[in-house]
């Protein structure tokens, strides 16, 4: 069944959607199911930047109550179905979206406990299922836990996917319903009075009714090439990989500190730990944050810190093997919301950046959101938070 949010959908726009990963897959998906005829541009390829240089959790235990949260909740609903959609209508050869609903477990250690606690029980009243457990329910949820974990909070809602496989699926998805793929680098844009017209690339000029932003850590440049104002910046973070072993870690664990490192805006390394196992026999070691611009320098210290730190939480991982490391820039915005709308000033300019790291987990209602104000319908869920209007973003990046 696909997105059926427009009833009756006649739509005879051409959009163009620049940037394939997962927040443009998304939007491809939802705008051409609605019958618009879709152009998706990208320069490196599909999942070519970001959205293969993560984790691919879709969570809502890190989600303080608030605008993001409302939408994580709704976002964790929507790729249960999508998921199970694109892998059932997958063609021979096409790998699975590996979702996962395998729950989260996030854990403090002593002083951390009390804090904990309090934010689990602000997020119970907005609805996010979150239950404390005690120490045999920890140890039998996570038996290779380190001993002196104080407390464990359980979000069965957790869930992850293979993020670059299921920006694979969606951007498939949208091929099927008629979305045509180019592999090319957008260097200009065609405002004619006031309005979109289309995009230059290298070679060509592209025609388009309206122009959907979704170049991630990038935004802000496309932005600039229509003359419009959104400040969207680098967020690096880096992974470890270790080798395939037997399963140990069962559940999304992360030390309830990440939280804190995701609604900080500190330009300064922080890191925090988040583990979790894959389909694979791998486990995912994250994450740092640090905004150093596009550098690709001084990645040994963020590293070294998170892999210490998880080693903390898991003691058995220090015995491991490491495969592969790898980072990534967050699209990152000053006011940790992702902009998602109309642009301020340019008509038929539409952004849909700045999910910073929740980017996989809130692409299916990015792209909900942006089909909606593109073709201008009303949404079910209300928008008016993450519009790219708000004072917040109109700043010039740095
Ligand atoms: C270490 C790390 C861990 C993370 N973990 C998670 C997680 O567990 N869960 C989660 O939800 N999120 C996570 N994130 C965040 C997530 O990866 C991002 O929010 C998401 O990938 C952003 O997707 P996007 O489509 O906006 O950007 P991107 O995937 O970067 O896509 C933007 C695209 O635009 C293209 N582009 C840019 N400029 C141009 C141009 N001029 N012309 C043509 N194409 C252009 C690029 O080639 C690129 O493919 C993590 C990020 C990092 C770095």
């Amino acid at each position: 069944m696909a997105l059926n949010y427009f009833e009756e959908e006649v739509c005879s726009m051409r959009i163009i959607v620049i940037g394939a990963g997962a927040v443009g897959a998304a939007c491809a998906l939802s705008l051409a199911e609605a019958g618009a005829d879709v152009v998706v541009i990208d320069r490196t390829g599909v999942a070519g930047e970001t959205s293969s240089r993560c984790e691919g959790n879709i969570l809502v235990s890190d989600k303080q109550p608030g605008a993001e949260a409302v939408m994580a909740i709704e976002a964790n609903r929507a790729w249960r179905e999508l998921a199970a959609r694109l892998d059932a209508e997958r063609v021979p050869g096409q790998p699975a979206t590996e979702f996962e609903a395998k729950g989260g477990v996030v854990v403090a250690f002593g002083g951390g406990s009390a804090t904990l606690e309090r934010f689990a029980a602000a997020q119970r009243e907005i609805g996010i299922r979150a239950e404390v457990l005690d120490a045999s329910a920890l140890r039998a949820a996570e038996p290779h836990l380190a001993a002196d974990v104080a407390l464990g909070v359980y979000y069965p809602d957790d869930a992850q996917v293979q993020p670059s496989l299921a920006t694979q699926a969606m951007l498939a998805g949208a091929r099927r319903a008629g979305a045509r793929l180019r592999i090319a680098e957008v260097t200009d844009a065609v405002v004619e009075a006031g309005r979109v017209r289309g995009v230059r690339t290298r070679t060509d000029l592209i025609d388009a009714d309206a122009v959907v932003n979704c170049a991630g850590p990038w935004a802000g440049e496309i932005a600039a090439l229509f003359s419009a104002a959104l400040d969207i910046r680098p967020r690096r973070g880096t992974i470890l990989v270790t080798t395939a072993m037997p399963q140990r870690v069962f559940h999304k664990v992360y030390d309830a500190d990440y939280v804190g490192a995701v609604g900080s805006g500190e330009a300064a390394l922080q890191t925090s730990t988040v583990v979790e196992s894959t389909p694979a026999g791998t486990v995912l070691i994250g994450s740092s944050r640090e905004r150093v611009g596009f550098s690709e320098d001084g990645l040994l210290a963020p590293l070294a810190e998170v892999a210490a730190k998880a080693t903390r939480l898991f003691p058995f991982l220090r015995d491991t093997m490491l495969l592969r490391t790898y980072f990534g820039f967050r699209p990152y915005t000053p006011d940790h919301l992702p902009a998602i709308g109309a642009d301020a000033h340019v008509a038929g300019l539409f952004h849909a950046a700045g999910h910073e790291g929740a980017g996989i987990g809130l692409a299916p209602t990015t792209g909900m959101l942006i089909a909606h104000a593109v073709l201008g319908t009303a949404a079910s869920l209300d928008p008016s938070p993450f519009l790219p209007s708000r004072s917040t973003l109109q700043g010039v990046a740095a």
